[in-house]
């Protein structure tokens, strides 16, 4: 019977993982380096995507990349770098972009996007903060006439799998948005999809419900997990903490801790850039809205209105790397009434696995070592279910979903 848990990492993940342990009644000891929700789950565009289904790397991917590989589109960035030095994870990712993968993908991911806006709604409630929650759909835009035929293409994919969405013209689409500039003929309104207000707030009241609930946080910079006799022990530069099992919630870190125990969980990132543009006055936006062509997410924030970027695939250390945050500012405003910049550009690092699924389960060859990371562009939207699922294959409990399509042993043996 597993009595206590250390989990590494509180970013929207380990603080989920955290909470849902401690509900089973185990003692959980929280740690992270800095205070919870400050990395990646604080900077990203706060939509929890029930309709993300499909992932970056499907069949229309092939069509693309030619335009990608001149680094002037704004959806990709590649380093160069990257690509000479890991040229394995790119390969294994376009190869799981095959059309006989989508099938699967999109049960997969549809089983952990399904119940997004329920359990998040539940979570609000209980931290205390339900007026973070918008439950106002979200808006895919299309600045050509071609857009219609896409949107409706969409519609019907998502029709499919039983996610209700409406294509719009220009017309429709400001009535519902009526401060954005008329230069999209075609968009698709999902009503199913919602969003949240500061998502690094709603990550810092989950984990002070945590800590409510008796779960302990430490503030630490863990540095090794080593088996010891009872289980885990996790060495940081506070000290070391020893539980029954360890949970490796280290977001896109994940693999460094990993790699001294011989497991290589094939974890990269796609990293992402925000910045916080100032509405001009009378100006606003009821949800956050996808600008397909110039390959940005605009959405209203306790900051501003946050712009965030596409896939910059460089180094997950280098440099920042700023022309499609450049890009995406000069387009935001083409779209919407928004003028000066407010504070700093912000990046992080999307933690994706090869097959755009998340790593869920115990790791090979060490009982009691769980992983939960690789949650990729949908991390924010999938942090309660993913905390749900290992909690409950911890404690040996029926997880809500199959966590098969999301086990460890599809990248290591
Ligand atoms: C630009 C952008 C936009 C996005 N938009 C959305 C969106 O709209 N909706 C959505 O669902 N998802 C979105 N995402 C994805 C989402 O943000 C991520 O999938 C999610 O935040 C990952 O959460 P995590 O808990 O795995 O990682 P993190 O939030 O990065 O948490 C990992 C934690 O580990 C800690 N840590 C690392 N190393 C150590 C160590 N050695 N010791 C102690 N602590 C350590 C870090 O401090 C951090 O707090 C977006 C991402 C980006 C970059």
């Amino acid at each position: 019977m597993t009595r206590s848990a250390v989990v590494l990492g509180a970013g929207v993940v380990g603080v989920c993982c955290a909470l849902a342990l401690r509900r089973r009644g185990v003692a959980v000891t929280l740690v992270d380096r800095r205070e919870p929700g400050r990395e990646t789950s604080y900077g990203n565009a706060g939509v929890l995507s029930r309709s993300s289904i499909t992932s970056i790397n499907g069949p229309s991917l092939f069509g693309k990349l030619a335009g990608y590989l001149g680094n002037r589109h704004p959806a990709v960035n590649i380093g160069w770098r990257r690509v000479l030095t890991r040229p394995g994870w790119l390969l294994r990712f376009l190869w799981e972009a095959r059309p006989s993968q989508v099938a699967a993908r999109a049960a997969a991911l549809d089983s952990i996007t399904a119940s997004t806006v329920e359990r998040h709604r539940a979570l609000m409630e209980e931290a205390g903060i339900p007026d973070l929650l918008r439950e106002t759909g979200t808006l895919k835009l299309w600045r050509s006439e071609a857009g219609h035929a896409q949107a409706k293409a969409e519609r019907d994919f998502l029709q499919a799998h039983g996610v209700a969405s409406r294509v719009l013209d220009r017309q429709g689409i400001s009535e519902i948005e009526p401060c954005l500039k008329p230069i999209f003929p075609a968009g698709l309104l999902i009503p199913s999809n919602a969003s949240v207000d500061s998502p690094g707030d709603v990550v810092g009241a989950y984990a002070r419900l945590f800590a409510r609930l008796g779960g302990r946080i430490e503030r630490a910079d863990a540095k090794a997990i080593v088996r010891n006799a009872g289980g885990w022990r996790v060495a940081t530069d506070r000290g070391d903490f020893d539980a029954d099992v360890a949970v490796v919630a280290l977001g896109p870190w994940s693999g460094d801790l990993l790699k001294p125990l011989g497991l290589d969980p094939k974890l990269d990132v796609e990293r992402g850039y925000h910045r916080h543009l100032k509405p001009e006055a009378g100006a606003s936006l009821s949800r956050p809205i996808y600008d397909v062509d110039a390959a940005y997410f605009m959405a209203s924030m306790a900051q501003g209105l946050r712009v965030t970027s596409g896939v910059d695939l460089s180094p997950r250390d280098a440099p920042d790397a700023l022309r499609q945050i450049d890009g995406v500012t000069r387009a935001a405003r083409e779209a919407f009434p928004a003028g000066e910049v407010v504070g700093e550009t912000w990046r992080g690092a999307r933690p994706t696995l090869p097959d755009s699924l998340p790593m869920i389960g115990e790791a090979p060859r060490n009982p009691g070592l769980w992983l939960a990371f690789g949650n990729q562009h949908i991390g924010f939207t999938t942090g309660p279910i993913t905390g749900e699922i290992v909690a409950a294959l911890v404690c040996g409990a029926a997880p809500p979903v199959d966590p098969e399509p999301f086990s460890p042993r599809r990248f290591m043996a």
